[in-house]
């Protein structure tokens, strides 16, 4: 089967190409460098299959990132069939550099000059057969986002991969095209494939090819005596760079007829004018925070723009509607999300009670049967599945965030800051990604250089709230606001997203500069231009989300709600207990025994009877976070019918969360049980995929204490404090020392090295 490469520069659409050409949902988004996986896929309406790869987004073919020498080595080891150069026309010169870079090798390349119909919206007209004659390959107009031309693409592409191309270079003719070919000719002589591209590569200083060809450097300096450049000197790969650039503008222009109409100017400089506020030095991070503050209070607020006050004037006349509750409260009117959660609670809260009275007529010593199906899965399950709106609600807004091009320029603003601490903008990009899912985010860190850098940040990911852990933050976010009556479910859940980025920073800049010291890479990004979101890759996006959820919620927590519940009701003698006996339960005797350690952190011993029950839930959050939740759940009803006796009404997160507030924690130990949720050892998955993408068994084992000691820390600390809020010039003093200790350490150790040196 042939194969065919796409290869172009970051944003240039070929993640979008790709998910046309093979029908795959792959994730189309705006981030330079996302597509660090080697992505595959079939495109089927040639006369044969042809496997498609979707490379990583590249400027040069140099050495310079893991994605360059991904892209370079795949190129040149597997030789792909055609390449499929996509080439950005709204940003023609600088796309282009990459392009007489891959005319260099001895493979069919045809350019596909993309978002044509940009350039046609603007007014701007672009001749690709001229663009053709200067390149001496052929040249495709297309747009991947309209789907135009694709097919003709496809069999330029085929017709061009049945042939064998020789590669050329279009550097400028005279003594630097000499010295080119005469190395060539050495190269060829040995035998070596790709001579051209090896040739320019080594007559450039490329350092992968001085080490792959040491014999061949002495001849290369000789020939170089010969040339002498006024600009560069004998900086070669400048001198290459600035002729590649030269050829670029002396052609592509002829093939470009710009709009000389108003319209095209204030359309791009809509993009700078949107930056210059947005990115900001001084308003880029409030920006940032605020943006985010208005995302969390659309999902979470139960007094939706504050018109609470205002609605209590009016709130009476509308007593006793059927769409008090769902729509608003005594506090305030509902925002979208809570509406949506609150629909589909009380429909699961109907569905439980509509099992419920199938079993009203069962025998008594089968009882247990309804506890086990109505309390236990259900109670679990249900928990779990009501947190599905406000989960994709909040998925919507990242999406758009991110599709748009903003989520970029958030890495751009917090490179400018934190760079001076030994953190890039690089390292941002996944662990804004870690709002999603950890997972993917701890992959992505494959674009940083940096070992040390990968490895500090790999373990901070987890501190970025994912989608698992909202159900623990909502439930209990929401107790705390219903049976404390205190603050607001969206500035709770707020500060807990926020608390956990400051503790990843916090962490990652106290690891940059004691255990995992390194060099910063410099961060050179491309902000793209922005896009209004497309609508269809954003319901791509949440689709692929609820699918993930609804299979877990049908697998892994299902299986594990029912395990939770079978070991809530026997005893290690395999005896069967009623509700009120749960306390002697295997379940409980596992949380009893392990309880003292979570004393100081608030939801341990000072708990009594109930202790247990947080534990046990943290435990089984290690196997996926939203167990946490179904494990309240599933143990909800049998501790509120016993002990407490409140009537159970609505649906199972209130059950949940009346449980909780019950068993008589405060709530400084309720913020830190989130804390210790949101920072302790992540999910099954999550730490297997930290364990593949870490470099060696050591540093994956000191990433489990990492998390560890971390969790425990930070909840305890947030108890400690919040408990006796005096204790916090205690931690002051502490963190302090730490910082000035460091500070002098690290001064010594470079001296120390300087002095090596
Ligand atoms: P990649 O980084 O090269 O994989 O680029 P993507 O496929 O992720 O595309 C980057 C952005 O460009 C996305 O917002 C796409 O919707 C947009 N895009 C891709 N192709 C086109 C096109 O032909 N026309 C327009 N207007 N936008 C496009
Ligand atoms: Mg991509």
């Amino acid at each position: 089967m042939k194969t065919f490469a796409l290869a172009g520069n970051p944003n240039c659409g070929k993640t979008t190409l790709f998910n046309n050409l093979t029908g795959s949902t792959a994730h189309v988004g705006n981030w330079p460098g996302v597509t660090v996986d080697k992505k595959e896929g079939k495109y089927k309406k040639c006369k044969e299959p042809i496997s498609i790869i979707d490379l990583p987004g590249i400027y040069s073919l140099s050495p310079y990132t893991p994605e360059e020498v991904i892209s370079r080595n795949y190129i040149l080891d597997e030789k792909p069939d055609c390449i499929i150069n996509i080439v950005d026309a709204t940003n023609l010169e600088r796309n282009l550099y990459l392009t007489t870079q891959l005319l260099e090798i001895d493979v069919p390349v045809v350019v596909a000059l993309n978002m044509m119909d940009e350039i046609i919206k603007n007014g701007d007209h672009i001749d690709a057969k001229t663009l053709q004659e200067s390149l001496g390959v052929p040249v495709v107009a297309i747009s991947a986002l309209k789907e135009d031309n694709i097919d003709e693409l496809m069999t330029i592409a085929y017709n061009a991969s049945l042939n064998k191309r020789k590669g050329f270079t279009l550097l400028e003719k005279g003594k630097l095209s000499h010295l080119i070919q005469d190395v060539c000719i050495a190269f060829r002589g040995k035998g070596v494939e790709n001579p051209l591209f090896h040739a320019v590569k080594l007559v450039e200083n490329d350092e992968l090819e001085s080490k792959s060809h040491p014999d061949l450097l002495p001849m290369v300096e000789d020939f170089k005596h010969t040339f002498d450049d006024d600009t560069f000197g004998d900086d070669f790969e400048a001198i290459i760079a600035d002729s590649r650039y030269k050829y670029i503008s002396a052609h592509y222009a002829s093939s470009l007829t710009k709009n000389q109409d108003k319209a095209y100017k204030t359309n791009l400089t809509k993009s700078d004018k949107i930056d210059k506020v947005l990115t900001n030095r001084w308003l880029g991070i409030p920006i940032f925070l605020v943006i985010l503050f208005i995302i969390f209070h659309i999902t979470f607020s139960s007094n939706f723009l504050f018109l609470g006050g205002l609605f209590k004037n009016v709130a009476p006349s509308f007593e006793g509607s059927m769409f008090e509750g769902l729509l608003w409260t005594s506090d305030g009117i509902n925002s979208p999300g809570v509406i949506l959660f609150n629909l589909l609670d009380q429909l699961t809260g109907g569905l439980s009670d509509l099992v419920a009275s199938w079993f009203v007529n069962i025998p008594e010593n089968a009882a247990w049967v309804e506890g086990f199906i109505v309390d236990g899965v259900l109670g679990g399950l249900f928990a779990v599945l009501s947190f599905v709106p406000q989960i994709l609600c909040l998925f919507l807004f990242f999406s758009i965030l991110e599709d748009s091009g903003y989520m970029a320029r958030v890495a751009f603003i917090l490179d400018r800051v934190f760079r001076r601490f030994g953190l890039s903008g690089r390292a941002f990009m996944p662990m804004i990604m870690g709002f999603g899912c950890s997972v993917p985010a701890m992959i992505n860190t494959r674009t940083l250089a940096d070992e040390n850098e990968r490895t500090a940040t790999i373990r901070v990911i987890p501190f970025f709230s994912c989608g698992a852990k909202l159900p623990i933050l909502t439930a209990i976010a929401g107790g705390i606001v219903q049976f404390f009556n205190v603050g607001n479910a969206d500035v709770i859940t707020y500060s807990m997203y926020l608390l956990g980025m400051i503790t990843a920073i916090c962490a990652v800049l106290a690891m940059r500069n004691t255990t995992m010291r390194g060099d910063i890479p410099p961060f050179i990004m491309e902000l793209p231009a922005y896009h209004v979101p497309q609508f269809k890759a954003l319901m791509i996006h949440l689709w692929d989300k609820l699918k993930h959820f609804i299979k877990k919620a049908f697998t892994i927590i299902l299986a594990s709600t029912i395990v939770i519940w079978f070991i809530s009701h026997f005893t290690w003698e395999y005896k069967f207990l009623a509700d009120e006996e749960i306390n002697n339960s295997i379940l409980a005797n596992i949380g009893q025994l392990l309880q003292p350690l979570f004393t100081p952190l608030g939801f341990g011993s000072q708990l009594k009877s109930f202790g247990w029950v947080f534990v046990v839930a943290a435990i089984t959050g290690l196997i996926a976070k939203e167990n946490v939740i179904a494990t309240f759940g599933a143990l909800a009803a049998c501790i509120i019918d016993s002990a407490i006796d409140i009537e159970q009404e609505g649906g199972d997160v209130e059950a949940a969360v009346a449980m909780i507030a019950n068993t008589g924690i405060t709530i400084p130990a309720l913020i830190s049980f989130i804390a210790f949720n949101m920072t302790t050892i992540p999910c099954f998955a999550a730490v297997a995929t930290a364990k593949a993408e870490l470099p060696n068994k050591k540093r994956f084992w000191f990433t489990i204490a990492f998390w560890l000691i971390v969790s425990y820390l930070v909840s305890s600390a947030i108890y400690v404090i919040g408990t006796w809020w005096w204790t916090l010039f205690i931690y002051v003093i502490i963190i302090v020392a730490f910082i000035v200790g460091v500070h002098y350490i690290n001064k010594f150790l470079d001296a120390k090295k300087a002095k090596v040196v």
